[in-house]
């Protein structure tokens, strides 16, 4: 028993070692090639097209600018177009302080909500509003400001009893927002009566002092959009395996809040272009043969709506889908230096949770590479999420079982501790081994999402989402 036992052993440990220094070459000659600065570029040009919402002009800006890429990188590259919906547009708004004129500068990284309509420039005395209760008639023509979510039912008090504008410094956390407003949108409508303003915490507190004081507050405002129909386009770019089944590598391209997105997410919109382009290169210089499976990569044009299309028009062939890697968020991490692969909680993602955790143990600390990594359990919240069964269910599609896990380097504009799913423990995770926390992002949703506070300060987040997936995707896929 012993010596067959021993026999066994030195072939799994001779099997390791044959097979990782087999893999290892390939593996670091990727990593080499990934570039920080192709991806940084990739960031400033998108964010520079505007917040890229699927189915505006700005939107479709962002899918001739992937697809030029992925073209370049030598894919096939097509469009698919998803069914309109209503978009909103943000051409150009003001809003300033003009009494008292000592804040006249003091409005800066104010964001215009989505849906709100077009307005001429107004000046308009500035209300306090603490309560919902306290929606009266005396408010009519006045703007006001109120810490507090502009909910459905709020905004329509306030446009019954008149009111002209509404400026909210929600979520009113003094550790969050300081000097950059949090972005929040009106009711997907056409019909909204008066524009949403969202303010920082420090000039939402300021202007608040004032009105405490009983100082007298004007504004002076306008918004310039449109509110219309259009179709999201997702591109999808195909590096061809031996056999049609195939991974899909993905990220959503538009800016899902409707601010800059630098972070959320043209970082896993360059993530993904990235990994295009080292796979493609080392295709074309031999350094890598037609791999075993296909990979497409695919640019959601609108969060869920162009994923969930995708799999409604792919719903025959769902099966051919061996795994979904979907990057949100590799730009940025406020706490940690940390990669996150998530859901380490359901069954049948285990075989590629396996795979990311091994490469996340492996290279961790090595030059070039995270700091930190570990597998998490389910947060929601993402595009990885509609390939799940249930999601599928209620789309009313074939029921089909495709891991679908999403990478990222920060989540939500807070830190989270989440108990880790047993078993999970990472070597590579230097926190308690019984919990996890999920990094996140002082810019989450914001109009302060730009390259300079994200990718620009940390773009080695990006490159060590790409080098992961990359890796992984050597061993999957060749
Ligand atoms: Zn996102």
């Amino acid at each position: 028993m012993t010596s067959i036992r021993g026999f066994l052993a030195a072939v799994v440990f001779f099997g390791i070692v044959f097979n990782v220094s087999a893999q290892h070459p390939k593996e670091r000659a990727f990593a080499q090639k990934v570039s920080q600065t192709s991806m940084r570029n990739h960031v400033r040009n998108l964010v520079a097209s505007g917040n890229r919402l699927g189915g505006t002009p700005s939107g479709d800006k962002s899918t001739d600018y992937v697809s030029r890429s992925f073209k370049r990188s030598g894919l096939a590259t097509m469009i698919e177009v998803d069914p309109e919906k209503l978009v909103s547009i943000n051409h150009e708004w003001q809003l300033q302080v003009m009494e008292p004129r000592r804040l006249r500068q003091l409005i800066r990284n104010e964001w215009l909500g989505g849906y709100s309509p077009s307005v001429s420039r107004t000046t308009a005395p500035l209300q306090l509003l603490e309560q919902e209760e306290g929606v009266t008639s005396e408010l009519s023509g006045a703007a006001v400001l109120t810490e507090r979510q502009v909910t459905d039912r709020l905004y329509q008090s306030l446009v019954n009893a008149g009111v002209v504008c509404i400026l909210s410094y929600a979520p009113a956390d003094s550790t969050l927002y300081s000097d950059w407003a949090m972005i929040s949108d009106l009711r997907e409508s056409n019909a909204n009566a008066i524009p949403l303003f969202n303010l920082s915490y420090g000039n939402g507190t300021r202007l608040r002092k004032e009105l405490d004081q009983n100082t007298p507050v004007t504004i002076r405002f306008m918004s310039r959009t449109t509110i219309t129909s259009g179709s999201p386009k997702t591109v999808v770019a195909t590096l061809p395996g031996k056999s049609g089944k195939y991974y899909l590598v993905c990220a959503h391209g538009d800016s899902d809040s409707g601010g800059p997105g630098a972070d959320d997410n043209a970082s896993g919109v360059a993530g993904v272009l990235e990994l295009a382009r080292v796979f493609s290169s080392m295709m074309q210089s031999g350094q890598l043969s037609v791999p075993e499976k296909s990979i497409k990569f695919v640019i959601w044009g609108s969060e869920y709506y162009s994923t969930e299309h995708y799999v409604k028009r792919h719903q025959e062939q769902l099966e051919e889908i061996l795994g979904v890697l979907n990057y949100d968020e590799i730009g940025t991490g406020a706490s940690r230096d940390c990669l996150y692969f998530e859901s380490n909680d359901v069954p049948y993602h285990e075989d590629l949770m396996k795979i990311f955790n091994a490469v996340g143990e492996e290279y961790v600390d090595k030059p070039g590479f995270w700091k930190e990594a570990t597998t998490n359990p389910s947060q929601g919240g993402t595009d990885s999420y509609v390939f799940m069964p249930e999601y599928l269910d209620r789309l009313d599609v074939p029921r089909a079982t495709i891991p679908s896990i999403t990478i990222y380097t920060a989540a939500w504009n807070r830190p989270r501790t989440i108990p880790q799913t047993p078993g999970w423990t990472s070597r590579a995770w230097k926190g308690h081994p019984d919990s996890v926390t999920i990094d996140y992002s002082r810019y989450y949703h914001s109009s302060l999402d730009i390259p300079e506070r994200t990718t620009e300060r940390e773009p080695f987040n990006m490159s060590w989402a790409v080098k992961a997936v990359g890796i992984a995707l050597l061993r999957l896929a060749w």
